[in-house]
């Protein structure tokens, strides 16, 4: 049923897509008219968005990492509406028990020692700040990071990135940092000295193209680290709560970092919130000033509620354990659509629901999306992988659910092999 008349929609997507091109962003929105994605969103529950016609897409992209609750989880949005009613801001002056709450929860559900959380409001500041807590609590300065790796657009984050089409042209960015490739354990052996003051990493990078390390390759890094007095950050913005198949990512390796950087997820799908969280032994460098690093929206209490019902949902509803089956359903599927189109598909990996499908060229995501699109199911690039789709739905998809997306996958590769062949050969 449509939610207004064909007309109405009509009418108003035009209008919000000539706003884009006139005051927002000209070249998104022929890229989204290109994707097929031109047009308005409207309502979002579980694991399907809606459009402004009443046109359902189950959400394979799960806004990045972000929806691993699904949509408008009930005791998400009850937890946020009843701290609305009472305080959605802090003064900033008093003590706040939605924030002491959810940093206590966060100490309890994070593995091993981590204990003290930061709380911001993005994933990118997450490890502005996580870096400069590493340089305060070292003394040191340099940076290991990885090459493809993703940490967000600010400048600082932006200058651990890994893909230079994103940071050349802000250079000078921040200095002091090394990139190695992603999983070769003897290339961080070889970049660390006295002077590293942390390795900065995804546990499995996201953006980079869902590229899972060998198994030994993060102990390895945690015992080189100890062995440097360098610490060791793991950037589980994307992997985090619960994406993987356990909790963190982290988890699978067996190893706990210095400071873990968090956001996506955290809000469970219903409000913006990054944190990160580090040890004791860290955090004693935060000491002697209590105001050397702070947020004025960081931590406000909207934002805190929502964060720990859906801790509290991920635990309640074993999201990680689902993560994984579907996770494992999910790759069973794609891989066997892999055997019927060896031309087209170079690989499918991932882990838990954190799945990403490599093409042979770079242009055939440009035709499997929008006609995925068109058939109901979104789907979405990896920012610094062009060959690289990725399946990130939210954690509480249905399998018949997964059979819709399946489906809408092999014809668009048939599609792909019908009408497009050509380009390919
Ligand atoms: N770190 C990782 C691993 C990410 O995947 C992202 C976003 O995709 C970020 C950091 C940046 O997060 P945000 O866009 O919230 O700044």
């Amino acid at each position: 049923m449509n939610i207004i008349s064909k007309d109405e929609t009509e009418e108003i997507t035009k209008d919000v897509f000539n706003k884009y091109k006139d005051y927002y962003n000209p070249m998104l929105a022929r890229l989204l008219k290109f994707s097929s994605y031109d047009r308005v969103e409207w309502k979002a529950r579980g694991s399907v968005v809606t459009d402004l016609s009443g046109k359902k897409f189950i959400d394979c992209g799960g806004g990045y990492g972000v929806f691993n609750m699904g949509h408008s989880h009930p005791k998400i949005i009850q937890a946020v509406k009843d701290q609305l009613d009472l305080m959605p801001l802090s003064p900033r002056v008093f003590l706040s028990k939605p924030l002491a709450d959810l940093a206590e929860l966060l100490a309890r559900i994070t593995p091993g020692d981590l204990k003290y959380s930061f709380f911001c409001n993005s994933g990118t500041e997450a490890v502005e700040g996580a870096i400069k807590l590493a340089r305060l609590s070292t003394k040191k300065t340099e940076i290991i990071a990885a090459i493809n790796a993703f940490h967000g657009k600010t400048l600082g984050s932006l200058s651990f990135s890994g893909r230079d089409i994103y940071k050349t042209p802000f250079e000078p960015l921040v200095g002091d940092v090394k990139h190695v490739p992603f999983g070769d354990v003897d290339a961080i052996r070889n970049a660390i000295t006295q002077k590293t003051a942390a390795v900065l990493l995804e546990p499995i990078q996201g953006e980079g193209g869902i590229i899972i390390p060998p198994d030994d390759y993060l102990p390895e890094v945690r015992r080189i680290c100890d062995e440097n007095n360098a610490l060791l950050i793991l950037d589980e913005i994307q992997t985090g709560m619960g994406r993987t198949g356990k909790n963190f990512a982290c988890e699978h390796f067996g190893v706990v970092p210095d400071i873990m950087t968090l956001a996506k997820a955290l809000g469970g799908g219903v409000m913006p919130i990054g944190a990160f969280i580090g040890t004791q032994k860290v955090w004693e460098a935060f000491a002697p000033n209590p105001l050397i690093h702070t947020s004025t929206f960081g931590g406000n209490p909207l934002a805190c509620v929502a964060a720990k019902a859906a801790l509290e949902v991920l635990i309640e509803e074993d999201l990680a354990v689902k993560s994984k089956e579907l996770g494992d359903y999910l790759i069973g599927k794609l891989s066997d659509i892999k055997l019927k189109y060896p031309e087209y598909i170079a690989d499918v990996r991932g882990i838990g629901l954190m799945i990403g499908v490599e093409f042979a060229s770079e242009g055939i995501g440009g035709i499997v999306i929008p006609s995925m699109v068109k058939d109901g199911v979104t789907a979405i690039y990896t920012l610094n992988n062009p060959k690289v789709i990725r399946f990130e739905p939210p954690l509480v998809i249905s399998k018949e659910q997964l059979d819709r997306v399946v489906d809408s996958f092999k014809k668009a590769l048939d599609e792909v092999k019908t009408k497009y062949s050509h380009l390919f050969k």
